[in-house]
This record gives C-alpha cells, structure tokens and sequence, in this order.
C-alpha cells in the first residue's frame, strides 16, 4: 500500500488536541478537549509514512487497520475509513476518547521522532460514523440463545458480534444502567454519557435484549461483596438456570474486587475505595442521584495511588472544589523519556500528565503509607458523632530495589511525616472477579493473578460457559476488553454452529508487546 503523502511526516509536526482552559473544564463535567478539525486531522493523517511493516497493528490489541484509515483520511475518503475502522473496533468512539494508545508506542515514526497521532484520527473517524450509526441486522436468525452477564465493554463486543451472526443475545447487568466502567468509573470529563447512550440505541435497534438490576450467580447466598454495586433493587437469578435456558453463558463481570491498603485506620471514617466515590459521582452527573454520598467539597483528599483510576478520582475531587489534594505513588516518578530497558515498540513508561494533573493537586512520588490516624470528632459531618474520622495519612519514603528478581520498596529511616486528610480515596487496583456469585455458584476455576481460569478459547472447564475481558485477563484496558469480546463471540460462534467467519483478534490471555 502506498500512503496518501509519502513525505507527509517530512512537512507536519505531531499534533495532539488540546484541552479548554483549566478554569472552565473544573468548573463543568464536559468533555476536556476541544474539536481538532478535519485539516488538522488529514494532516496528521498525512504523517503515516509507508513504513512497510507497521508495527501499529501489533500494538493495538484489535489489530485496527491503522495505516489504511489514515491513507482514507487523507484523501477524505471517510465513509471508507469508517468501514474500515468498524471492521475490527466495535466501539472506536471509546478508544478513540479513552485508550492510552499502545499503538502510538509501536510507530514506526515513534523510532527517532514524534508517533503519529493515530487515536485523533481514530476518533474522528468515529465521530463522522457516529454521526451515522444505522443498525446492522443479521441476515438469518439462528434461534440459538446467549446470555451475557455483565455490559461492561467486553460483554458489549461480545453481544454486538453475536446478535451480529444472528444469536439471540440478551446481556444481564446487575447495576441500574449499561456500561459497566464505562458508565460507573469513567467520569464525564472523560467519556460524556451521551456516547454511550447513542451505541446503545444502535445495539438494541439491532436486536440486543437488555435486562438490568439482574444479579447473576446465587453462590454464598448471592451475597453483594461490593456494596452499591448493584441496582437497590436487584433481582437475582442462578447461573444455573441461564445454563439451563440457553445454549451458551459468556460471563463478563469484570475485575471488582479493590485491593485494600493493608495498614492501621482502614475502620475510620471517611476512607473509602476509588469505585465507592466514583459510582455515586457519576450518578450525580447523570440525573440518577440528587447528592452524593461521599463529597470533596472543602476536604483535605489525599488519593493513594498514582495510576488512572487515582487521576479520576483527582479530576472529580477538583470538580467538587476540594480544599487540598495529593496524590501517593509507591513508585518512583517515571523519567520522561524511554529508558533503556524499555525499547520501541514496547509501551514506554514515561511520565504523563492526565487533564486532571493539569488541574492542580500534588502528586507525590516513592512514598508509602504507613498508618491512617483519626480522631473522635466527627469532621464535616460524615460519620456518626463521635465515631472516629480519618484526620491524617502518616507517610514514610521509599526506594525501590530489586531482591531475588522482585521489586521491593524499602523505606527511608528518618522519612516519617503527617499529611493532613479527612477524605482518603484508595485507588491501587483490583485483584480479579468476586468471589462469591456465579464464581461460588458454578464453582470456577481461578488462575494464579485470580481472574477466572479459561482455556486460550476464552472457556471455562464448564460446557458452554465462557469468560473474557477483566474477568478472565485481570485489570486491564477497554481496548483489550473490546479484543476479547470480539474474540470470545468468534470463539461461542464457532460452538454454536461448528464454523464461523467472525474474527478473533486475539486468544485468551495473549500479552501486549513486551
Ligand atoms: C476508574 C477507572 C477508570 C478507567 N479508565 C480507563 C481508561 O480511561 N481507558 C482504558 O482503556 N481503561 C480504563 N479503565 C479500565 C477499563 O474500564 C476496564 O478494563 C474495562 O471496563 C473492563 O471491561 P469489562 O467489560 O471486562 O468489565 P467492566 O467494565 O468492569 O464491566 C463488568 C460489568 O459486569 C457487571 N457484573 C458483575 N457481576 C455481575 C453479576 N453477577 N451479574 C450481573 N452483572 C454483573 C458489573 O456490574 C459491570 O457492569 C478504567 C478502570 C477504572 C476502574
Ligand atoms: S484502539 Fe487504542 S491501540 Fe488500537 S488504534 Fe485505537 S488508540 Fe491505538
């Protein structure tokens, strides 16, 4: 293939779109980014450079076709690039707005110079198709039914493929809305709701049922293991019977479980998890709730842990007008450009600074937790009177080193210090799938990381019960999320009716490049 402009990364510099100004974006729940526009977008287009072999496609978990759509862009072919980009992403207005873009780290270009810009020009192809959605009907019903638990972004792929083939799909959600993530722990500055809702109408028009407030799985008495998961008034219903009733169960329940800070003060008041805060601020924001719970507003936060779960938080504590905000990270802070262990194309590990770091709040590097300290009196009025409340984190310095081939974090003597803080927000990730609910109830297996034990066709050890996306990969991204709905609806196609031509973009557990 020969690209549109063959000098085209000679005569344009890398773009990336640029954010509204602080002062507004924290003072509204939008959007941060302004529209790039379509000159800006074919130029950068233009930068695809007819690298030969474009390591893009390995990067990019769905395989997108990356130099054919920006060739399209180029020379305003949209409605082909559009096709082209739906051919392998299901959801691109998604990864468009929220994928960290492992593809832009496998650029050719990306060797000696800055990668194309290829998730902007993702999303306005995207946006030109989203302008247009129209369903896609199967041709031919097959009358076999798939049931899908779970509408995060993989039971959506999952289910968007096989009602495609011609399944009859119906996704069960336990939570009040669809989306999973994407509805619950993306804030609005990051995925505005109304993205969603649009995919949605086109997935129901196509013939996709939705049930939600159905909690699936009855093991330890369908007992809720994160509170306020769940729709208040869920209905539960056993795995069993969806086995029974249908001829294929796909379970996409995600990775829920958060991972505790193992240290004193976890029973004070005023110390939550990421999901605890985020679920009931996104509500706000869409009209299901009037208040939240858990409010920012004149509080000294202190949010532990430095990754994207962390800068969610951060962003929503600066929209609710926090009186202070730092943000911990055990690990040294990131150089700013490749180091040497970490070549192209691999996913380099440097610095980055989300819209939300942009906003304000201190992050603080190497550093580690030592005790929550809290009080008697009831701060700000969360908590009964009297009950203890999180008055202050004590924190302690960290080098990282190596011992016997694993990384420990040795804390600095001398280091000991008081962080003032009445809201602490614990964001260091999740470890796998509840374990109660259908885990208990049907007894699956769990592999080492603790995600459900599948086989490279994403099958359980049970006939006809399949699981993808965080579920079975661990925390992970909504890209791979996507690859692994797509690819386990290939993968249940293929059971149903002994062939099928959907595509697989990858196996169950394949790694990024590394
Ligand atoms: C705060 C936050 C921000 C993130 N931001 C990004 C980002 O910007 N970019 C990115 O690429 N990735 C991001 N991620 C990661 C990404 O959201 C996940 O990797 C992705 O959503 C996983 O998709 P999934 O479909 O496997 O699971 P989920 O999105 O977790 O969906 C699982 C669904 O299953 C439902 N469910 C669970 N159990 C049951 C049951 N028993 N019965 C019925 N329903 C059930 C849950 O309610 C949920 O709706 C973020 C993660 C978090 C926590
Ligand atoms: S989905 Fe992510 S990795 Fe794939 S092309 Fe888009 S931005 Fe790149």
């Amino acid at each position: 293939m020969l690209v549109g402009d063959p000098k085209g990364f000679l005569h344009f510099e890398r773009e990336a779109p640029v954010r509204r100004p602080v002062m507004l974006c924290v003072h509204d729940w939008r959007e941060v980014y302004e529209p790039f526009g379509a000159e800006r977008v074919r130029a950068q287009a233009a930068r695809c450079m007819d690298c030969g072999i474009p390591f893009c496609h390995e990067g990019c978990p769905l395989g997108n076709l990356i130099p054919e759509w920006n060739d399209l862009v180029y020379r305003d072919r949209l409605a082909d690039a559009s096709a082209r980009l739906e051919a392998t992403n299901n959801f691109p207005e998604l990864t468009g707005r929220l994928c960290p873009a492992p593809c832009e780290g496998s650029c050719v270009l990306g060797i000696n110079a800055e990668p194309v810009s290829i998730k902007q020009v993702e999303l306005e192809i995207a946006e030109w198709g989203a302008q247009r959605l129209e369903p896609r009907r199967a041709g031919v019903q097959t009358t076999k039914r798939v049931a899908i638990v779970g509408s995060g972004p993989a039971g959506l792929a999952a289910a968007q493929q096989l009602t495609r083939a011609g399944h009859d799909v119906v996704v069960y959600e336990r939570a009040e809305r669809i989306g999973g993530l994407l509805r619950y722990g993306i804030p609005e500055f990051k995925l505005e709701k109304g993205v969603l809702e649009r995919r949605l109408v086109q997935m129901r028009s196509e013939g996709t049922v939705f049930m939600t407030a159905v909690s699936v799985g009855t093991g330890s008495s369908g007992a809720e293991e994160v509170p306020g998961a769940a729709a208040p008034d869920v209905a539960h219903i056993s795995a069993q019977q969806l086995r029974n009733d249908c001829d294929v169960v796909v379970l996409a329940c995600g990775s829920t479980r958060p991972r505790d800070l193992e240290v004193p003060g976890r029973e004070l008041d005023g110390v939550h998890f990421a999901m605890e805060y985020l679920k009931p601020s996104n509500q706000v924001c869409e009209g299901s709730r009037a208040v939240t719970p858990i409010t920012a507003a004149g509080r000294h936060v202190v949010i532990v842990g430095g990754g994207d779960t962390g800068a969610d938080c951060l962003g929503t504590v600066h929209r609710q007008g926090a009186a202070s905000v730092h943000q911990l990270e055990i690990l040294p802070s990131p150089p700013m450009s490749r180091a040497a262990g970490n070549p192209w194309p691999t996913w380099p590990v440097i610095f980055r600074t989300s819209s939300a770091h942009e906003e304000g709040g201190e992050r603080v590097f190497g550093v580690t937790t030592v005790e929550r300290v809290g009080d008697s009196a009831d701060v700000g009025g969360v908590g009964a009177v009297g009950s203890a409340h999180v008055r202050s984190l004590r924190l302690q310095d960290v080098v990282s080193e190596v011992v016997e081939g694993r990384l420990q974090f040795v804390p600095v003597p001398g280091t000991e210090r008081e962080l003032e803080a009445d809201l602490v927000l614990i964001a260091v990730g999740f470890s796998g799938p509840e374990r109660s609910g259908v885990v208990a109830e049907l007894g699956l297996e769990l592999d080492a990381k603790g995600a459900v034990a599948v086989g490279p066709d994403f099958a359980t050890e049970l006939d006809g019960v399949f699981a993808c996306g965080d579920m079975a990969r661990g925390q992970s991204l909504i890209v791979w999320a996507i690859a692994e709905g797509r690819a386990v609806a290939a993968e249940v196609d293929r059971y149903l009716m002994g062939t099928t031509s959907l595509p697989r973009p990858i196996s169950a557990g394949q790694l990024a490049l590394r």
